[in-house]
């Protein structure tokens, strides 16, 4: 009995954490700020749609491989998917959208309309975007050797209360474009049209891609205009938010909600690493998490897992 389908597990998203680090650690007025929370907000959103919709593809038989968030190269691109979905018979892309309202396919005109009436051609297109993630795998798996296994695609809307209005040919979009909850009936009429055909090793090529597999990154520092010193020294609160909360006996104590906290420094040390340099001396770390005892920034740089540099007289990562 194989119960272990969901091959590679979804965990929460790198870009997302990126700006959990830094978005409390810009100044209140900083011009980008409103941009930045934008974005923010719109890819966590994203994550939330893609939770629900993996709920669902994970009702797919034990049998079929499931693969959340893949991101691989071909030929010096790197794309996404945020599903794959693997059987003896096929491989399913399934990219997750998450839309407010109303969207309106036009098969006519090939246009895509969100409910702020806002048109969206060429590559904002759900279609098109997913269109280019098929042609993408199918060159990745060719230059892999890997066998000319049949690749299809859905596109999930995962909020229920998103309303998919098609002009045209309803048919064809159907095809594609459904509720999260409506994709493994889907998938299941596909795959079992394919059942008399060839049949492909589900799990080998699942093991396959998901070795290849990296974490999606970005530079969100240079996309939105952000500079190192930009960045506001301080260890934030965890519970309240504020940032520059004071060093205490063997741990933090906030000046605002008077909580203590053992621990609060490390997402300081890990914007700092992440953000500003690939390492830290001692007298950054007591600038960064305002406090003035060598010894301690030396014992928390050790307890955070940095290795001491002798010859540069630095922190580093391993
Ligand atoms: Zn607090």
């Amino acid at each position: 009995m194989i119960t272990n389908k969901v091959m590679k597990k979804r965990t929460k998203p790198l870009i997302l954490k990126k700006y959990e680090l830094l978005l409390p650690r810009l100044h209140i007025n900083f011009p980008r700020l409103p941009d930045m929370q934008h974005e923010y907000n719109k890819r966590k959103k994203g994550y939330k749609g893609e939770l629900q919709v993996d709920y669902h593809l994970e009702t797919l038989p034990p049998e079929f491989t499931i693969l959340q968030d893949v991101c691989l190269q071909v030929q010096g691109r790197t794309f996404q998917m945020d599903n794959l979905v693997i059987t003896q018979q096929a491989i399913y892309i399934v990219d997750v959208k998450n839309y407010n309202g109303t969207i309106i396919f036009d098969t006519t005109f090939d246009q895509f309309t969100r409910d702020d009436g806002k048109v969206e051609m060429g590559f904002s297109h759900p279609i098109t975007q997913v269109e280019l993630q098929q042609s993408n795998l199918q060159q990745w798996l060719l230059e892999r050797n890997l066998p000319n296994i049949p690749i299809y695609y859905f596109i999930a809307i995962s909020d229920p209360s998103t309303i998919i209005k098609v002009e045209g040919d309803k048919e064809i979009i159907a095809k594609v474009v459904a509720h999260g909850a409506n994709i493994p009936k889907k998938i299941m009429d596909v795959n079992t049209q394919l059942a008399s055909g060839a049949t492909f090793q589900n799990r080998k090529m699942g093991h396959a891609i998901s070795k290849e597999s990296t974490e999606f990154d970005m530079d969100i520092m240079t996309m939105h205009g952000i500079k190192s010193a930009d960045l506001l020294p301080g260890v934030e609160c965890p519970d309240c938010g504020v940032l520059g909360i004071k060093r205490v006996h063997s741990g933090w104590k906030c000046y605002k909600c008077k909580k203590k906290f053992r621990d609060a420094h490390k997402p300081a040390l890990a914007a700092y690493l992440l953000f500003v340099t690939p390492w830290i001396t001692n007298s950054e770390c007591m600038r960064f998490l305002k406090f003035n005892a060598k010894n301690v920034a030396t014992r928390l740089l050790r307890e955070y897992g940095l290795f001491y540099d002798e010859g540069r007289r630095r922190w580093i990562e391993k």
